[in-house]
């Protein structure tokens, strides 16, 4: 079932690796099919370099597995609640990447410094209020899902593809897996950028609304005029 599918989410974690993203086997990538209500996940626990299109686990948008021999990613709850908030995505995507998780683990959204972030983003990259207590020892992984979903209130998911966990690590989404992870991609690179920014200036603002909606909306959105028709 789902073999197209299987090998774009495939696709999508190993190119988390190509970019430096992950290590050993952290990191996960899902993409849903809208159509089935089914989601394609990377088997938890397995190395990227034996992993095929097959080892792929399918399960329901309730994070219930379908069809596969392996488990798969502990994340999967997690990935599930983003999909049952976000009908609009595709993909989405977990990593440790460096830059991304020390603004997660420093409890802060990453401010919108620069043309390169507006083009991505409409505002800053969200971080979640930390998870409480009875939030961890419970439903922990779906209890992320909810932090994320509820910090994401009144945001457009495609116009705010990523949330960063407080204490943990960024979550990514797109119109699909492979726009999922490139975006997981951009935000390890806004991440080092902004850190940088504001190594050499840490009173630097965000950049003005003017500038911001000029870069997003020529991006996104009916006006959009970036790219080849
Ligand atoms: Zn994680």
């Amino acid at each position: 079932m789902l073999d197209e599918l299987r090998a774009e989410v495939l696709d999508a974690n190993l190119e988390l690796v190509r970019r430096g993203l992950v290590i050993y086997t952290f990191g996960n990538a899902s993409g849903v099919s809208w159509k089935h209500g089914m989601i394609v996940i990377k088997p938890s626990g397995v190395p990227y370099e034996r992993m095929t299109p097959a080892d792929m686990v399918v399960a329901d948008l309730q994070g219930n597995v379908v069809e596969g021999k392996l488990r798969p990613s502990t994340d999967l709850p997690t990935h599930a609640a983003l999909y049952r908030a976000f009908p609009s995505i595709g993909g989405v995507v977990h990593t440790h990447s460096r830059h991304a998780t020390a603004w997660a683990q420093a409890g802060r959204e990453i401010p919108c410094l620069g043309t390169t972030h507006a083009d991505y983003f409409h505002g800053p990259v969200p971080a979640t209020e930390p998870l409480t207590a009875p939030e961890i020892e419970g439903d922990y992984e779906a209890n992320a899902g909810v932090a994320i979903v509820r910090r994401m209130e009144g945001l457009d998911p495609l116009a705010c593809p990523a949330c960063l966990i407080a204490g943990h690590a960024p979550f990514c989404w797109g119109k699909s897996v492979t726009e999922a992870a490139h975006n997981a991609v951009i935000v390890e690179e806004l991440a080092a950028m902004a850190w940088i920014t504001l190594s050499i200036n840490p009173g630097c603002q965000p950049i003005s609304r003017a500038l911001r909606d000029k870069h997003h909306f020529r991006k996104h959105g009916p006006t959009a005029t970036y790219g080849q028709k």
